[in-house]
């Protein structure tokens, strides 16, 4: 289990989760609300962990027989509710959580029940849940991780400490990802940029196969458009076209690729760029491309984008998007 200094970002959660363990002001209902991948699990984890350590501080010591249990997955005080389905039914609620919670704590001061995707709970366990948070034992914590608060009851959300969890600025991503998991600088910087403040996706792209695969699928494309053939610039159409269900992470790879020559072009600011790795190509790119022209295949990969979505023309608006690539 996670501790708070393995967290990267979140810093105002974390800092209230600390002013609670020092004060002794811990609530009984916490709700961590942000996107899938943004760290909710590790940061309530990492709280749990802490809140059950027998040194008592704001930082879990790692070394006694509470923290040891937490980092063997097995600490008797902290439940996390398993869901088998789609939805979390009122029988699981009261079998996990309601039933369970009148059961003093086996070895700490407190008992932690964690429920991820919160909002996968029916109206009926909400309900069943809202009864024991309005009416908690002492000791008992609930930490529930929502990415969509709305689905919530309004009188379940009113009961708990809300965490928002904001995106983390890709320059900490990046540093993370080269500092604590040995990834190469350049591709610390597009799996950085690509994951949208989530650290959890930047990792995945960091470590997947498939997107270093495509991101050197997109730069042999746009490195060697100018010098293809129209038959091999309509086969690139057909293979694109094929590849539908990850071209949307395709369409954002070329576009981050002409943002650079953009930005290069009107800048010549080398830290900002996501492929910096490809500084020769980028400025040779800057150097041949018109302003316009570059504007011109932004937009069109907008429309591309458009496309994509409402599913029409797709393999068209991919060949007009290629030949304005191609037109310099
Ligand atoms: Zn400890």
């Amino acid at each position: 289990m996670a501790e708070f200094k393995d967290v990267v970002g979140h810093e105002q959660v974390i800092q209230h989760m600390q002013n609670a363990i020092r004060q002794k002001k811990i609530s009984h209902a916490y709700l961590l609300c942000g996107e899938a991948g943004s760290g909710k699990r590790l940061v309530a984890e990492a709280f749990a962990k802490t809140i059950l350590c027998e040194e008592g501080g704001i930082e879990a010591c790692g070394k006694c027989k509470s923290c040891k249990q937490a980092e063997s997955g097995n600490h008797p005080d902290f439940r996390i509710v398993v869901r088998e389905k789609a939805t979390l039914g009122v029988k699981e609620i009261r079998e996990q959580v309601t039933g369970d919670v009148q059961i003093k704590p086996y070895s700490s001061a407190y008992k932690i029940y964690l429920i991820d995707e919160a909002e996968k709970m029916t109206e009926e366990a909400q309900n069943a849940l809202l009864k024991t948070i309005e009416e908690p034992p002492e000791y008992a914590v609930f930490l529930l991780s929502v990415t969509r608060q709305e689905l919530l009851l309004q009188t379940v959300l009113s009961r708990c400490v809300l965490l928002p969890f904001y995106p983390v600025a890709p320059e900490k991503i990046k540093r993370f990802l080269m500092e604590k998991r040995g990834v190469p600088d350049y591709l610390a910087e597009s799996a950085a940029a690509f994951a949208g403040g989530l650290v959890g996706r930047a990792v995945q792209y960091a470590e997947s196969e498939s997107f270093i695969e495509q991101r050197n699928d997109v730069l042999h494309l746009v490195k060697y458009i100018d010098d293809m053939t129209m038959a091999e610039v309509m086969e690139n159409v057909k293979l694109f076209a094929s590849k539908k269900d990850v071209a949307t992470e395709y369409l954002d790879l070329i576009l981050m690729w002409y943002r650079d020559v953009l930005m290069y072009k009107a800048t010549k600011n080398v830290n900002a760029l996501m492929f910096m790795d490809e500084l020769e190509a980028v400025s040779a790119q800057a150097g041949k491309r018109s302003f316009e022209n570059l504007q011109g295949i932004v937009e069109a990969l907008e429309q591309v984008k458009q496309r994509l979505k409402s599913n029409v023309n797709f393999e068209n608006a991919v060949e007009l998007l290629l030949l304005y690539m191609k037109e310099v």
